[in-house]
């Protein structure tokens, strides 16, 4: 999950893009950065870190442009850092890009695209877009934006500026979230409402396969095949705090009703990654799961899936204990460590321990870059965004979803299971993120029964 903004107006652009980025940071906050248009160049500036890194870099550069995009980022490819950061743009520095999500094919694209002779120096899956944009324009910035989306595979919003055309900017959605912001002489996009909502209450919702034009006097939205595309404007009701919740009451509650996307995002995550092992699966007699609280749990689970599919013993151990315990653990053992964050010292220390005596390690982290994702010798990640809410959610179920997934990789690896029902049970997960949004949507009657039973239980015990 990453948060994008875009400006096209009659102020100056560097303030409001940060103070966007400021209200869609708990969309991400390992590195922010922004493109703007300064006297006919395109200038990025980026920081690792939170958004007040940024803002501190840019303290006393005297931008005046009018027009911008930015973008903060939780990495999904490539660690965080100033390179990885967000705008990525092409080799002639023509087209800045922000995204929001993964794209799935990348590596091809990456591919064929040096083989056309561009350069890249990100690890991002992001800057293929930049790249193709560039390959792809003829003096029309919406035509290559079309082109580009044709073989892009995965779920996505981006944006993107060009000095070519600098008084435009071209956002597109399928997949992840992106509205419009109408003002007066001045127009925004943005991942989420509450980014834009102290300047304007007029949004236009876009629809997965939409890619809207923005000027300073105005907003068209097309179809990937380039056909405009009428749509209504509608005024948003909430004020600004309850809006940071994304309307819901809690980050928590929030959270809870992330989960399909955090599921379907782990599983596209996985698909997409390259997944070369640089341990022999078929040489591991034994595997032990390490992790502490709801990790543990998560690895409890797991553990049924791994012995079921891959036919390999599996114990489960609380990390704290694994390191103290000396649990025994060679060549032959592979570690599994589970952290959220990465940073679990007590999973952490037991990893580096296993690691020492020759066991090989695989991190399952919901953080890029974080030290357990270093420290593994090979890391599956679960692709849930900052769960702000104290306790876990959408981060346990997508640590079931990474389970599984490892799971059936390990089975197919060893030959315990052919490409077809790999794929299949692939397809009952995403099945699995479908239901739970059926589940969900059950929210108010669930409420309703849970209300009546509370009612009918006061009058059992207590008459009233
Ligand atoms: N895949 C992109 C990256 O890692 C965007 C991340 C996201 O939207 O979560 O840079």
């Amino acid at each position: 999950m990453c948060g994008i903004v875009g400006y096209v107006g009659g102020d100056y652009a560097v303030p409001i893009l940060l103070s966007a980025l400021e209200r869609l940071e708990y969309r991400g906050y390992d590195s922010a950065g922004i493109a703007i248009i300064e006297k006919g160049k395109l200038v990025v500036e980026k920081k690792v870190g939170k958004i007040r890194e940024l803002v501190r870099s840019l303290w006393g550069k005297k931008y005046s442009s009018t027009i911008g995009i930015g973008h903060t980022r939780w990495a999904t490819h490539g660690a965080p850092s100033e390179v990885n950061a967000h705008p990525q743009v092409d080799d002639s520095k023509n087209f800045a890009v922000v995204h929001n999500g993964i794209i799935e094919n990348y590596l091809e694209l990456k591919e064929e695209l040096t083989a056309k002779g561009h350069r890249f120096i990100s690890d991002t899956d992001t800057e293929v877009i930049a790249h193709l944009i560039a390959e792809n324009y003829r003096g029309d910035l919406l035509r290559a934006v079309l082109e580009t989306v044709k073989v892009l595979k995965g779920a996505f919003a981006f944006a993107v500026i060009t000095p070519k055309e600098p008084d435009k900017i071209v956002g597109v959605k399928k997949g992840s979230p992106l509205i419009v912001g109408i003002g007066k002489g001045e127009n925004f996009l943005a991942s989420d409402i509450p980014a834009i909502l102290p300047y304007t209450r007029n949004v236009i919702s876009l629809d997965d396969g939409e890619v809207a034009v923005l000027t300073k006097d105005s907003v068209e939205i097309y179809n990937f095949e380039g056909l405009p595309v009428s749509k209504e404007i509608f005024v948003v009701p909430w004020d600004l705090l309850s809006a940071e919740k994304g309307g819901f009451k809690h980050f928590m509650l929030k959270e809870i009703f992330e989960q399909p996307k955090a599921i379907a995002d782990t599983v596209a995550g996985f698909l997409s990654q390259d997944l070369s092992l640089p341990f022999e699966i078929s040489k591991v007699e034994r595997i032990v799961t390490i992790a502490c609280g709801t990790s543990y749990h998560a690895g409890l689970v797991g553990k049924y899936w791994i012995e079921r599919f891959a036919r390999i013993p599996n114990e489960v151990v609380y990390a704290s204990e694994f390191r103290y315990a000396d649990t025994p653990v060679d060549e032959r053992t592979l570690v599994i460590a589970i952290s959220q964050s990465g940073e679990t010292a007590d999973t952490r220390f037991a990893a580096l321990s296993a690691k020492e005596k020759g066991a090989p390690v695989v991190g399952i982290v919901n953080v890029v870059g974080s030290s357990l994702d270093r420290e593994a010798d090979f890391t599956l990640y679960t692709h849930a965004g900052p769960e702000i809410g104290v306790a876990a959610t959408k981060t346990f179920t997508s640590q079931l979803a990474i389970l599984f997934l490892t799971a059936l990789l390990f089975a197919r690896r060893r030959g315990v299971i052919d490409r077809d029902f790999f794929y299949r049970e692939v397809e009952k997960l995403n099945e699995v993120a479908r239901k739970v949004e059926k589940v969900l949507e059950l929210n108010e009657e669930i409420a309703e029964i849970a209300t009546r039973y509370r009612k009918f239980k006061n009058f059992l015990y207590l008459g009233r």
